[in-house]
């Protein structure tokens, strides 16, 4: 493929980030090729990137910005706060600041808290959506998110602490929706799919296991809620998984 040059003339019109402004931006599930031509200028236009843990390097050297790793490990409660004071802090200084996150910043990214902290400071900030994983994960194995013969509607779910988030709604959210989309599933799965059989999900139902999508690292395995937890051990991160009707390979 040739080349194609993304400067210049390309980001006339485009919005212009702001020494003071904080930038919530997607950065998509992975594959370069879905960052948006909005993401791209803000990358281009910042002076500190914050970036999260799945972002890969491709995207990175995008940017002319000094690169700040952000990502969150597991445990470290408190580390939301400080990072969402140190942007705070670079607006303060009168950096042009982008806040990079994987997939789209108001899924499942903590971009909704991010934003709230920063109304609350007084600091403009921008959202530029990105490519959420289910998306991605929906193209690259060819599920689609809705049909019209078997799904009208689509669940996306977080599979952390489900069990506590959800509470009584798991009966609605887990028979009623005819596609679940889970994010952060696969630690607590062998507990989500026994809520699933539990609530009269039916063990027939398939689910795709879809790692890594987009990257040339993606897998898709395919197996049924009754099945599952032969495969689930092998599965690694980071995944979608989908149940439902529709996600059946026919
Ligand atoms: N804001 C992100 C989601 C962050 S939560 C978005 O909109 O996509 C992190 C979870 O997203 C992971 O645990 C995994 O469930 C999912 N995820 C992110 N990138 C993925 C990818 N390339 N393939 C499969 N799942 C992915």
């Amino acid at each position: 493929m040739d080349s194609v040059s993304l400067d210049g003339s390309l980001f006339s019109g485009f919005p212009t980030l702001s020494p003071g402004h904080v930038w919530l931006v997607g950065a998509g599930p992975g594959d370069v090729g879905l960052l948006t031509l909005h993401a791209l200028s803000a990358m281009k236009q910042a002076d500190v990137v914050y970036y999260d843990a799945l972002i890969p390097q491709d995207i990175l050297t995008l940017t002319p910005a000094t690169l700040i790793y952000a990502g969150k490990k597991a445990g470290e409660s408190c580390r939301q706060d400080r990072i969402t004071q140190d942007l705070i802090d670079a607006a303060r200084a009168g950096h042009r600041v982008v806040r990079l996150k994987g997939g789209d910043p108001l899924v499942f990214g903590r971009g909704g808290e991010e934003m709230q902290a920063l109304h609350a400071a007084g600091i403009p900030c921008r959202i530029i959506p990105g490519v959420t994983a289910a998306q991605g994960a929906a193209a690259c194995s060819q599920i689609p998110l809705t049909h019209r013969d078997h799904n009208s509607a689509v669940t996306f779910l977080s599979g952390h602490q489900a069990e506590t988030l959800y509470g009584e709604a798991w009966h609605d959210i887990g028979l009623r929706s005819p596609l679940l989309v889970l994010y952060m599933g696969l630690k607590n799965f062998d507990k989500i799919r026994l809520r699933l059989l539990e609530v009269g999900r039916s063990a027939d139902q398939p689910v795709a296991f879809i790692s890594a999508a987009t990257t040339p690292q993606q897998t898709t395995v395919l197996t049924t809620l009754g099945e599952s937890l032969s495969v689930w051990p092998s599965i690694s991160g980071p995944a979608i998984i989908m149940i439902g009707q529709g996600v059946s390979p026919e």
